[in-house]
């Protein structure tokens, strides 16, 4: 039986589209090809992209397309994309639409919606999108929708190259293909780098510190965020700099958030499970990606200690 939650959504005239937090191509991915759908299956619905702006990403996603704004979100429809639980959705005005759609890949840990798509095996938010459209109308997806959702196609499974990638991720990639997208236009606005990058690199490679035991981190503290001239959310974007070494185990980008007065953990692993452990510090997330949250950067050597242990389990 084709899945009809499009019938759900296209019931409403007035539509909020949410994400989490710390959005990534993912988040924005299926935030913002839903939002494409919804116009090109009825251009007169009111479509609202909820959460703050993340231009440095939003711009490489080239989303030109006018965005509807509505005062009164009482009435409408919340679409909740790539978000695991309640406390994550960038907008707390999602309790005030009339129902929410959760549509998600994460662990299936709080099902906040009326309605709850969740696929934990799902290589991306997107992809499921992908998928829902594709069961439910034989008319191709328009180009720029199939464009948003192959970002975050290429995101969560790195380029296809991580273990949620899956036959059923190839086949959505290939409809996203005949959908007319320019994957060679999206690899350039995805993964071309600036001097400026290059210098971040050069700082986190002259910085990085390692444990005897496989961890391997990087630390920028507000003064260096000011230094390299970059914004806090991008403190993490360089955590995969140290992946595919042989001795590092799990990696991991620190941040200062100054405005929060904490610290935050961008955690990447080989094989060792990690998400369990971030939940132990504020977070949650995939079993070999994951985010957290230090309080104090004095918390750091536990967090390093639980995953050298687990680690160490791995290894026996
Ligand atoms: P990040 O390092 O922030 O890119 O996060 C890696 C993955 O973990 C993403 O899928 C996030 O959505 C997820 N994640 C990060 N922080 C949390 C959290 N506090 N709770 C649940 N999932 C999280």
């Amino acid at each position: 039986m084709k899945n009809t939650v499009f019938d759900d959504i296209l019931a409403y005239d007035h539509i909020c589209i949410y994400r989490h937090v710390n959005p990534d191509f993912d988040a924005y991915g299926s935030q913002l090809g839903m939002a494409a759908i919804i116009k090109q299956l009825d251009p007169t619905k009111k479509v609202m992209l909820k959460g703050e702006i993340n231009e440095e990403l939003l711009s490489k996603m080239d989303h030109d397309f006018v965005l509807d704004t509505f005062d009164d979100i009482k009435g409408a429809l919340a679409i909740v994309l790539d978000t695991a639980n309640k406390e994550r959705i960038d907008g707390e005005d999602v309790l005030d639409c009339d129902k929410i759609i959760k549509i998600d890949h994460h662990m299936i840990v709080d099902s906040y919606g009326v309605i709850n798509i969740e696929y934990p095996t799902k290589s991306s938010t997107s992809q499921i999108v992908v998928e829902l459209y594709k069961e439910a109308f034989d008319q191709k997806m328009n180009k720029e929708a199939a464009t948003y959702l192959y970002f975050g196609m290429v995101a969560d499974s790195n380029r296809f190259m991580y273990r949620n990638t899956d036959a059923s991720t190839m086949m959505a990639a290939a409809y996203l293909m005949d959908c007319g997208i320019d994957i060679e236009d999206i690899y350039q606005k995805m993964y071309v780098r600036s001097v400026k990058d290059l210098e971040i690199q050069r700082f986190i490679l002259n910085q990085y510190q390692s444990t005897s035991k496989g961890v391997a981190y990087y630390i920028l503290k507000q003064e260096d965020l000011d230094e390299l001239q970059i914004s806090r959310s991008r403190g993490s974007d360089f955590v995969n700099m140290l992946s595919n070494i042989e001795e590092f185990e799990v990696w991991l980008a620190i941040t200062q958030n100054i405005e929060k007065n904490n610290w935050r953990v961008s955690m990447r692993s080989r094989r060792v499970v990690i998400n369990t452990i971030a939940e132990k510090y504020h977070g949650g997330g995939h079993q070999l990606a994951s985010g957290a949250t230090l309080n104090y950067i004095d918390e750091l050597p536990s967090l390093i200690k639980d995953l050298e242990k687990a680690i160490a389990e791995v290894k026996e």
